[in-house]
């Protein structure tokens, strides 16, 4: 017999867990439920695999938490692995299917209740092990050194400075209205994503500042049901921002940092009224605003005139409010804009959501059967270009792309808009002037 299925599985922290916190909501939830089944069509994963009862929402939280409360916690490791397959290969806490139930009954958060009950007992993906390590060793998610990452600012400055003269990328500018925070995998893999944020800066005169400390907005702890751990990550955030008493923290173009930033992580880090410390914008709000207040101007020439689409990330439009935002910004961005079928805050999860990127390959062939019903999407926009201004969900379409011979090129609105303003005379590279 497996080893691991041999291990003992503590049943009291397993009930300690069931009746913590939220649990008079989640039991309301529970019973009311009235298994009408019209969660079921609103879930991408009954969807793409012909509509198999077993992946329909209720059934979900049926087969684990419900049974979990049913047992009083008493389950064996076995029961455990089948509530770790679903809570993390069947659901990407995406919020979809609360739309549609007429009870508001909130899925995501008992399946993310689920995952803190696997977590408690160290049934958690592989994936998600590791980048909580990387976190705790270094405080983001890449198990980057605070000193590589001031040096991949310092590059970049310089880099930006070819095309923008007199970018400068501050470290922990006490003051400074914004303070701005990325995605690690941009230091580590994208370096130009922070050259790009630091030229829409300077050309629209922001006052920014990157933290050195708190500068990984993502928490991929959220995911993994290990909610101390999220809460430290998105508290070292807050606390630099109040260190630096900046007006507002900005979010890069990463949809779950936004969820945590703004309405999970409050909670996570103890707040109890559910409010971040330092107001938080994500960059879609940023770059709506700039376009607005014509601090970003477009040259009409640029725009985009290929067939475009909009992917609105699961916790930027539906979770945090910004759809309109996002479609707005196209308007100043693309000639040929083709919304996918349904969109905005209905818009389908991409299938990368919840953790299912860093969870890794042993995850991948679920995440490409369960992405069909965004690759069929996309598709039916005849869409050349999809911007995403959401990590997952680029790298999520860009493998649909391959696996669904797409023909697709996805950006980010930074790119789009980076490539695209007009830029004052006093910003131009000396060498352009002379030109
Ligand atoms: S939260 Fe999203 S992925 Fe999870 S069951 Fe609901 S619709 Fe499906
Ligand atoms: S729509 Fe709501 S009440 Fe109906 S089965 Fe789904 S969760 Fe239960």
């Amino acid at each position: 017999m497996n080893e691991e299925l041999q291990k003992p599985v503590n049943t009291k922290a397993i009930k300690d867990l069931l009746s913590l916190n939220d649990s008079a909501r989640i039991k309301s939830w529970l019973s009311i439920c009235s298994r009408c089944g019209l969660c079921a069509e609103s879930c991408f994963f009954y969807l793409a695999k012909n509509k198999d009862p077993k992946l329909s929402p209720a059934y979900k939280v049926k087969a684990t938490l419900l049974e979990l409360y049913k047992r009083k916690g008493q389950v064996d490791r076995a029961f455990l692995q089948k509530c770790h397959d679903i809570a993390w290969g069947e659901c990407t806490t995406c919020k979809r299917c609360s739309l549609f139930c007429p009870f508001g009954i909130d899925i995501a958060t008992m399946i993310s209740t689920v995952r803190s009950i696997c977590h408690s007992q160290g049934v958690v993906p592989e994936g998600l092990v590791r980048t909580s390590t990387n976190y705790r060793e270094s405080g983001n998610q890449m198990g980057m050194a605070t000193e590589d990452f001031e040096e991949t600012c310092s590059w970049m400055a310089e880099e930006a400075n070819d095309d923008i003269r007199g970018v400068e990328i501050p470290v922990d500018r006490a003051g400074a209205r914004i303070m701005y925070t990325v995605n690690a995998r941009e230091p580590m893999y994208y370096p130009q994503d922070i050259s790009m944020m630091a030229q829409i800066f300077t050309v629209v005169g922001e006052s920014w500042t990157l933290p050195s400390t708190g500068w990984d907005c993502t928490n991929l702890p959220m995911f993994a049901g290990d909610k101390a751990l999220a809460g430290q990550v998105v508290k070292r955030m807050y606390d630099k921002a109040v260190e630096l008493g900046v007006e507002a923290i900005a979010i890069t173009e990463c949809g779950h940092a936004y969820r945590s930033a703004l309405f999970e992580g409050p909670y996570l880090a103890g707040y109890r009224d559910g409010k971040p410390p330092v107001p938080v914008i994500h960059s879609v709000r940023l770059f709506y605003e700039y376009l607005r207040d014509g601090r970003i101007k477009i040259d009409p020439q640029k725009m985009v005139e290929e067939p475009l689409t909009y992917q609105d990330p699961c916790n930027v439009s539906r979770n945090g409010g910004l759809w309109r935002e996002g479609r707005e910004i196209l308007k100043y961005l693309a000639k040929d804009f083709r919304d996918m079928t349904p969109n905005s805050e209905y818009n389908h999860c991409c299938g990368g959501g919840g953790g299912f990127i860093p969870m890794g390959p042993e995850f991948k062939r679920r995440r490409m059967e369960s992405g069909r019903v965004k690759a069929e999407q996309i598709r039916a926009t005849g869409a050349k270009i999809v911007v995403a201004p959401c990590h997952n969900c680029t790298d999520q379409i860009n493998d649909l792309n391959k696996e669904y011979q797409l023909g697709i090129k996805v950006v980010s609105f930074k790119e789009l808009i980076t490539e695209r303003m007009i830029v004052p005379d006093e910003f131009k590279p000396v060498a352009s002037e002379e030109e």
